[in-house]
């Protein structure tokens, strides 16, 4: 393992006794061995990350011209644009994740399981938390990791825009962790109502309602791939509750229009097909109150939920505006057209963390979006081997391809190859699902290669014929 290969650790144990008080402070501080190789610390391996360090693993990694550390706070990498379909139950995890030390493994890197809480640029090191297991207990002590190039990777989480009670009592799909919480909840919320059903009660007003905040992707594709799996579940074994309730999903949109960064017709069509599912849409509808068992909107209108999930917008961890770089107001850090953070040409970024200029795109900035974060993983890996070569780096471009909705099993709807000619075309249907679906593909072919991605998706597809279309437990 890295550490252990890599680094000696010194533990300073100091012991504080006081009266009826004692401390034990521990110190660990890690010093890398006398190298001359570049040290490349990456930080967070979700779509970015992850495909940074395999590509720089497998073309510096194994000829130990650097050393490649990927640091991120799970043991499993799950890619987050599934996480709606985690969510219902449409997909596994163990199916879907990959482990990191695993990849590190095949792909000539080190992963170290560490969440990074802050940086010392004067040092060139980074702040690691202590791991703990479920109990308190601590696993790996605090330390400072450094590096001589360090990418943050970290991607971003929902942003409640300081709404009242959405972080207490709102769910949002941030991590697998999330997700799989969020799956239990539909469960169990479903195991309620039937068994109320069956005793002959009336079941509360929020009961098996859902009300979804923003109608951005995220929330569209939550609410599509919901409205086909509760449907699912009530079908498998809650008989009563298929026959006697009314199942509600509400999106919720502050703006004039659901997905307000794709085109029109594109809102149109879909918030049409999501009615047709029952999904109650409400557009400028400003959310004001968050409470344990329903939501109030602006107009003073309340909706009742059993559960309610945000999905508006993004911001990044906080730590990131308080390392004494350019941020701007979602804590996403500046970067030029090279990835690297205004203020420090040793840290980059890829992925959502980063503010990247957007040269010759309809918008200032590139949107936090996989495609991106794919595109910008593929680039720095290349400009770190140019580097190395003596070679002056190159700016990164976006090519935007377009972008896909999902709404289900087989129904996709967006529009594509907006980069290649200026101009975006409607796509629907089979063929949207289909290059919906390559996003992903390629996703596994970056991190697994050709072989392993088309035997994997083979032993997918025999499992699927034994599960049930739809995880009940
Ligand atoms: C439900 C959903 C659907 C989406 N659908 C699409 C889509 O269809 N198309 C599309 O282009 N985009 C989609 N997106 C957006 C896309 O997922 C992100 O833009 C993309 O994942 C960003 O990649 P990233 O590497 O920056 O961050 P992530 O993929 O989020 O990875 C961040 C990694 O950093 C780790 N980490 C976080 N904090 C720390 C820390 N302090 N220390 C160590 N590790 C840390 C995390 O564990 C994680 O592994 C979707 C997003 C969501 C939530």
């Amino acid at each position: 393992m890295y550490l252990e290969k890599n680094l000696k650790i010194r533990v300073y144990t100091n012991y504080f006794l006081k009266k009826e008080h004692f401390s034990v402070k521990l110190f660990c501080i890690a010093t890398y061995r006398e190298k001359t190789v570049e040290k490349i610390v990456i930080v967070g391996g979700g779509a970015a990350g992850l495909e940074l360090a395999i590509k720089l693993g497998r073309k510096l990694g194994g000829n130990k011209l650097a050393e490649i550390l990927l640091l991120d706070k799970e043991r499993v990498h799950f890619w987050k644009p599934h996480l709606h379909e985690l969510a219902t139950g449409s997909i596994s995890l163990d199916s879907h994740c990959a482990d990191y030390l695993s990849l590190a493994r095949e792909n000539n890197f080190s992963f170290y399981e560490a969440e990074v809480n802050g940086i010392d640029r004067e040092k060139k090191v980074v702040h690691v938390k202590p791991n703990c297991d479920e109990n308190g207990r601590e696993l790996t002590p605090t330390c400072e990791i450094p590096y001589s190039k360090l990418v943050l990777a970290i991607g971003s989480k929902s942003n409640d825009f300081g709404v009242s009670g959405a972080k207490e009592f709102s769910l949002s799909l941030d991590s697998f962790k999330d997700a799989v919480s969020f799956q239990k909840n539909l469960v169990n919320s479903f195991l309620r109502a039937n068994a109320m059903i069956n005793q002959g009660k009336k079941l509360s007003e929020e009961q098996l309602k859902i009300a979804i905040v923003g109608g951005g992707a995220t929330g569209v594709e939550l609410a599509s791939e919901l409205s086909n799996a509760m449907h699912t579940l009530a079908a498998y074994g809650y008989k009563a509750v298929e026959k006697q309730c009314e199942l509600q999903i509400t999106l919720i949109e502050a703006g004039e229009r659901i997905l307000k960064n794709l085109p029109e017709s594109i809102s149109e069509k879909v918030n049409s097909i999501l009615r047709k599912r029952g999904v109650k849409v409400l557009e400028n509808s400003n959310v004001t109150i968050v409470s344990e068992k329903s939501l109030s909107l602006s107009s003073g209108e309340i909706i009742p939920a059993e559960l309610i999930v945000w999905a508006a917008g993004i911001k990044c961890a906080s730590f990131l505006s308080s390392i004494g770089l350019e941020t701007n107001e979602l804590n996403q850090i500046n970067t030029n057209t090279k990835l690297q953070s205004i203020g420090d040409k040793n840290i980059y970024t890829v992925g959502d963390c980063g503010c990247v200029p957007w040269v010759g795109g309809p918008l200032p900035f590139v949107p936090p979006r996989a495609q991106a974060a794919s595109q910008q993983a593929k680039y720095l890996s290349d400009q770190f081997q140019r580097e190395l070569n003596g070679k002056e780096s190159q700016p990164w471009r976006y090519i935007d391809f377009g972008s896909l909705v999902s709404l289900g099993r087989y129904s996709t709807v967006g529009s594509l190859m907006a980069g290649f000619s200026g101009k975006a075309f409607f796509l629907e249907g089979v063929f949207a699902k289909f290059m919906y679906v390559m996003l992903y593909k390629m996703h596994e072919y970056s991190v697994r290669g050709f072989f392993k991605t088309l035997f994997l998706n083979i032993s997918r597809g025999f499992f699927s014929q034994t599960k049930s279309r739809i995880k009940l437990h």
